[in-house]
């Protein structure tokens, strides 16, 4: 048999990425990739695991004893939430405010729960009276889960509020920070969120590929007093755990991806170097520079201001322009990554991403004025 198309070394084109994630890597980051491969059960990257579990505490900003990073993209983190918290006939009350909530209900009905949607209009936070209500109507719901920053729409919910109603209604939350982990305010602990979890490839700018999530005591208990077994093998915390787990007891679970946990540890490293606090503020501060910009060429946003996300920018394409053929001008012309509008926004809006490296002066001006450009010669 012979190969049916010609092969040659692959050299990616130097991009910015400013679209809704992956972000660009730093070159310490992506030097660490390039680190030698040792083996996953080797005492030396045993010691790495515990860095990184640390780490990602403070990213979270939890005291969680089970932390740690899931072998996989963010959408297998929200599975392994779902698999573990939701038993068959578990009502799930699910805040639904774009494309992810959508995933959430998909999610619950394969676990076989009973998913009981809260819609909100697209481009606004989660209304908390909405899910109040729902609560109130259905006292036999056990978990609510939300999109802490929904990046279809560029709209950051109350995380603090809607995990406070959760469990004054006796809920546990499973809590999507997939864009806000790194970029915006999130205090796992302090707001008493359950199972949380997020990706290595937006504010934390890692590679894509990689979950970061986090267990509560609550969350463990439900799970370790199921009385069915968690339906996925690869997902089960039970097992999972045995491997990531204190250094010495470890035993083998599945071969983690050696040379992407050194990636995402040098990501956590500069994010703690810089301090949390200080990362949430530089994305909101280059947030205001690019709205500025954007506002300038005739963009609007989507969100209303108290409820926008720094690290999404959604925004209005001006009429009478042709959204495809400026977002691969912006591609072919300056090497610039812009997203799309996903669902009913598609062709309606660009999603500009302002996350983790990627959120710099330097790029608001790049993406203003090769937007400038565009729009006035296109
Ligand atoms: N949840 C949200 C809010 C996301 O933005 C994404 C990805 O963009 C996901 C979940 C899924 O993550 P992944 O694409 O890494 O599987």
């Amino acid at each position: 048999m012979k190969l049916e198309r010609t092969h040659k070394i692959f050299n990616p084109p130097v991009r910015t990425l400013m679209g809704p994630g992956p972000s660009d890597i730093h070159p310490r980051v992506s030097a660490a990739l390039a680190k030698p491969v040792i083996g996953h059960l080797d005492p030396e990257f045993s010691n790495l695991m515990e860095d990184i579990k640390d780490l990602l505490r403070y990213a979270f900003q939890t005291k969680n004893d089970v932390t740690f990073p899931v072998s996989a993209p963010g959408s297998m983190g929200m599975e392994i939430c779902f698999a573990n918290l939701v038993e068959p006939g578990d009502k799930v009350i699910i805040c639904r405010n774009g494309v992810f909530g959508n995933r959430m209900e998909e999610n619950v009905k394969r676990m076989r729960g009973e998913a009981v949607m809260v819609d909100d209009e697209w481009g606004r936070a989660v209304d908390p009276q909405k899910l109040e209500e729902a609560l109130k109507a259905n006292p036999d719901a056990k978990i609510v889960a939300f999109v802490h920053a929904e990046t279809s729409t560029g709209a950051s919910s109350d995380g603090k509020t809607l995990a406070a109603l959760a469990k004054q209604y006796g809920c546990l939350t499973i809590v999507d920070t997939v864009t806000s982990l790194g970029g915006s305010e999130l205090r796992v602990d302090e707001w008493g969120l359950s199972a949380v979890y997020s990706g290595s490839q937006k504010c934390l700018s890692a590679p894509p590929g990689i979950s970061p999530v986090t267990f509560s005591a609550d969350a463990i208990e439900k799970i370790k007093n199921r009385k069915t077994p968690v339906q996925s093998w690869f997902g089960d915390i039970n097992l999972v755990l045995s491997y990531w787990t204190g250094s010495g007891k470890r035993s083998y679970h599945h071969t983690a991806p050696v040379n992407a946990m050194y990636s995402l540890h040098e990501a956590l490293l500069m994010l703690a170097e810089e301090g949390i606090e200080k990362a949430w503020q530089r994305h909101k501060d280059h947030h205001l520079q690019l709205k500025q910009g954007l506002e300038n060429l005739g963009m609007q946003f989507i969100v209303p201001e108290a409820e926008r996300l720094s690290q999404l920018n959604a925004v209005t394409i001006p009429e009478d322009k042709n959204e495809m053929k400026i977002r691969s001008g912006l591609l072919q012309k300056y090497n610039l990554e812009i997203g799309a509008g996903l669902g009913p926004l598609a062709g309606k809006i660009w999603r500009i991403g302002l996350m983790g490296h990627s959120c710099n002066q330097k790029n608001v001006t790049l993406c203003t004025e090769a937007l400038a450009d565009l729009l006035q010669n296109a």
